[in-house]
């Protein structure tokens, strides 16, 4: 029986494993389908991590993070966990993929989530190299330079304010004429003189050379078609959250979900079922940075060692 299995091997997951086994629980396992490190080591640059001044990509940044947890006896298994079931003697099991079985009596779920993709051609070619999904990440790069931000809802207006406080220009393009955001925000961005609404049209391609972006074409309901030359595209588009290892035989989810199919949690990470614990881009309101996963690992890993201390 383990003390503790942590689902997924990003940065809250690793910073909850640091904190738990260096906290003291000696039977911990992270468990990962690929390689520890999670989003971030698809990023080339990393420049907002609070005391890291030197800009890093993001393999090399979380090297440390997988050297340092496992001086402290947190062990990495690769494996795809498919569901985690709490058991009638309070325990869980975790089950891997074909079918085997791991017993612990506390888990933390650090699975992250993932953009959704617009579709378009040129998308998948220049993402990180002027197509991005992250503008606290990525704004900086474009700054007195003219983007073009997709989306209707909340993330995209709120992106598109935000990068008008750093470029020169924020084309906003929208599918329809109306947005999904909060009124205010919409009212804010249509005040806004740097962003230049673009609706009731699609990005049809992203083009690009060897810089990366140099051309967002957009085709709009008519049939017609529009040419914006930028060096910068944010999709903001909705999210994925990895919540399926939440997901019952029977459909529903082992703990309470919000409406957008994050995992509800209090300031201490606890989820509604006791000894379950979720962290990282995973939970509800997520800022969905490097540090505020790290911190939010470093919390639920505390808060393992007193479930288990309670338990006693
Ligand atoms: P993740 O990093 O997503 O880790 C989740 C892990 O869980 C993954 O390793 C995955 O393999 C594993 N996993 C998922 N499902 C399963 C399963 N069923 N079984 C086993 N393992 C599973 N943030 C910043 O602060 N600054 C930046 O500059 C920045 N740039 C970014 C650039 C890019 C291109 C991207 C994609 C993100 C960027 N972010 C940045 C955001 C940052 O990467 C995330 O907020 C952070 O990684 C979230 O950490 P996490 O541990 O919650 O989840
Ligand atoms: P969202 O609300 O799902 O909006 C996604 C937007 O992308 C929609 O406008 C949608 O268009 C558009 N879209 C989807 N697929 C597309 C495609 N392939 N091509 C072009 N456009 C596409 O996602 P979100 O903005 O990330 O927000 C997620 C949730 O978090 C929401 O509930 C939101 O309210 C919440 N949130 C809240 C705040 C806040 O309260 N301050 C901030 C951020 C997010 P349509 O409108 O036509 O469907």
């Amino acid at each position: 029986m383990l003390d503790l299995a942590i689902i997924g091997g990003g940065p809250a997951g690793l910073s909850a494993g640091l904190y738990a086994t260096r906290g003291g629980l000696k039977n911990v396992i992270m468990f990962d389908k690929g390689m520890p490190g999670g989003q971030i080591t698809s990023s080339s640059e990393l420049e907002n991590y609070p005391g890291v001044a030197q800009v890093q990509n993001g393999m090399d940044f979380m090297t440390p993070w997988i050297e340092q947890s496992q001086r402290f006896g947190l062990k990495h298994e690769m494996a795809l966990v498919e569901r985690v079931i709490k058991n009638d003697d309070k325990t869980f099991s975790v089950i891997l993929e074909g079918n085997k079985e791991v017993k612990a009596k506390t888990v933390i779920v650090c699975t992250g989530a993932v953009p959704k993709k617009v579709g378009c051609k040129g998308e998948d070619e220049f993402f990180g190299r002027g197509v991005s999904t992250c503008a606290t990440c990525d704004g900086f790069f474009y700054k007195n330079k003219e983007v073009v931000v997709v989306g209707g809802g909340d993330t995209a207006l709120e992106e598109a304010l935000y990068l008008a406080n750093i470029c020169s220009k924020v084309y906003l393009v929208h599918r329809r004429d109306a947005f999904r955001a909060a009124p205010v925000t919409v009212e804010k961005v249509k005040k806004n003189q740097k962003i230049e609404l673009v609706l009731n049209g699609v990005v049809d391609e992203i083009k690009g050379d060897k810089s990366g972006v140099t051309d967002v074409i957009v085709k709009f309901n008519d049939g017609k078609t529009r040419d914006i030359k930028v060096p910068g595209i944010f999709t903001f588009v909705g999210l994925n959250v990895n919540n399926d290892v939440l997901k019952q035989t029977d459909g529903s989810y082992l703990c309470d979900i919000s409406k957008n199919n994050e995992v509800i949690v209090d300031l201490k990470m606890k989820t509604s079922i006791e000894g379950l614990f979720a962290a990282g881009d995973i939970r509800i309101d997520a800022p969905r940075q490097v540090v505020c996963a790290a911190s939010d690992g470093a919390i639920a890993g505390l808060g393992a060692i007193s479930y288990i201390e309670m338990l006693h």
